[in-house]
């Protein structure tokens, strides 16, 4: 049992000093692959340039601590998503590729498991598949993260509430009829979700994970799930226990897309203050935010220079991604790429530009990403993960357990700690 006296750490004025000590509902939300760099380049990418001081984001508010992030040690010290989300969903670490299974691949007991045995509504709202490693860490367990179709499959035993994000393509649909028959609305389109008053819900909204926020900007589906999530669990008068998770800032990282990565930061930083709000209003909900690990290497300035121009990155219109493929479709490309990248490219880069297009739409894209780094001075040191700690946002009734710093399992066990009793007696 952590007491508030296991407190260290400078705290922000958003922790509350009143109130419950325990909270009825907790929240934790998780920006996959977000280290310090990309909170720190969004503030950057948020700022006014108009007004002399730069003005705090959602995560400058919140910030409480930090943690490490390091997996069980037959893995070293470099956590892929999996291993860091079972340490999050259980308070133990395991190997990279684990789904809540120890290194002898034995279940290990999940918060959410723990929050369902107490009468608590689950559910998780993502952006990546919801059968993603972090959810999965969340729902269910196994022995690799790439069992997609088993994960799928093991969700319909988990009893969650509230199952948002993409993945149709590994729900069958005789899996499909088993959560019908269990008593799920099964949701395919996002304009369905709306009108959903009631658990239990499973939505799913694309084939695999769903649209770039930079390609979707109108559509805020990760704040709207997140809203819809809580509207349907607080339903439960005993409380509830919510994933969500920023997953595709990640998969931004990894393809060093940082015109892209600030999007999907956007709509992350958007759904946090759906629940900064929540939390607010409701006054006995705890919001836990971190990252399972760092993703690129991300620098925010590079080459020697000291600058980094993040004014570029708001004139790109699309993912380079979809530029790229606008662009091979299209016989007057150079205009079109022009305008979607919010300047025109000088002779040489055109005719590199033209090399990377006859070669096909993955080389086109890396070149366009190329050029935004260029032009907005954003380096990568890898294309993978790193071992950097990663930060601790919170807010509402147990937040200033999260001040300091602390390891990835720690907040799993702090975490677990602020569930009713019934539950640490277990
Ligand atoms: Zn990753």
């Amino acid at each position: 049992m952590i007491s508030p006296a296991a407190v260290t750490g400078s705290l922000n004025s958003n922790v509350p000093t009143a109130g419950p000590a325990r909270p009825k509902n907790i929240i934790i939300m998780v920006g996959d692959g977000m280290g310090p760099a990309y909170t720190t380049a969004y503030r950057y990418y948020k700022d006014n340039p108009e007004t002399e001081e730069v003005e705090q984001t959602v995560f400058d508010r919140l910030l409480v601590g930090m943690s490490s992030t390091y997996p069980a040690s037959v893995s070293g010290y470099v956590t892929d998503s999996a291993a860091s989300a079972t340490a999050l969903a259980t308070g133990f670490k395991s190997y990279n590729g684990a789904i809540s299974v120890d290194i002898e691949k034995r279940p290990l007991p999940t918060l959410m498991e723990k929050a369902k045995a107490l009468g608590l509504a689950t559910g998780v709202a993502v952006t990546s598949q919801v059968n993603h490693a972090t959810p999965a860490a969340f729902l269910a367990h196994n022995e690799s993260r790439s069992n997609y179709i088993d994960i799928a499959q093991a969700y319909l035993n988990t009893d969650a509430d509230v199952i948002l994000g993409g993945g149709q393509q590994y729900f069958s649909e005789s899996l499909l009829a088993q959560f019908t028959a269990k008593g799920y609305q099964h949701l395919n389109e996002f304009s369905q979700l709306e009108a959903v008053t009631r658990p239990k819900v499973l939505g799913l909204f694309a084939d695999v994970q769903l649209p770039w926020a930079i390609n979707d900007k109108q559509g805020h589906k990760l704040s709207k799930m997140t809203q819809k999530a809580i509207e349907l669990l607080s339903q439960n008068q005993q409380g509830f226990v919510l994933l969500v998770e920023g997953s595709l800032i990640d998969w931004a990282g990894h393809s060093n897309d940082i015109a892209t990565a600030m999007a999907e930061m956007d709509e992350f930083a958007a759904a946090i203050e759906v629940v900064e709000q929540y939390v607010r209003e409701s006054k006995d909900t705890l919001v836990v935010i971190t990252a399972d690990h760092n993703t690129g290497g991300l620098s925010v300035g590079a080459n020697d220079k000291y600058e980094w121009h993040p004014d570029v990155l708001h004139k790109v219109k699309a993912s380079p991604d979809e530029i790229a493929t606008r662009a091979i479709a299209s016989e007057q490309w150079q205009p079109l790429v022009a305008e979607l990248m919010g300047f025109k490219p000088s002779e040489t880069e055109l005719t590199a530009l033209d090399e990377a297009r006859m070669q096909g739409n993955e080389p086109l894209t890396v070149a366009l990403r190329q050029l935004i780094d260029v032009r907005s001075n954003t380096g990568w040191t890898s294309g993978g993960h790193t071992a950097v700690d990663v930060q601790v946002f919170s807010s509402g009734p147990g937040a200033r357990l999260f001040g300091g710093h602390q390891d990835n399992t720690d907040i799993a066990n702090k975490v677990l700690s602020l569930l009713p009793e019934s539950a640490t007696q277990q």
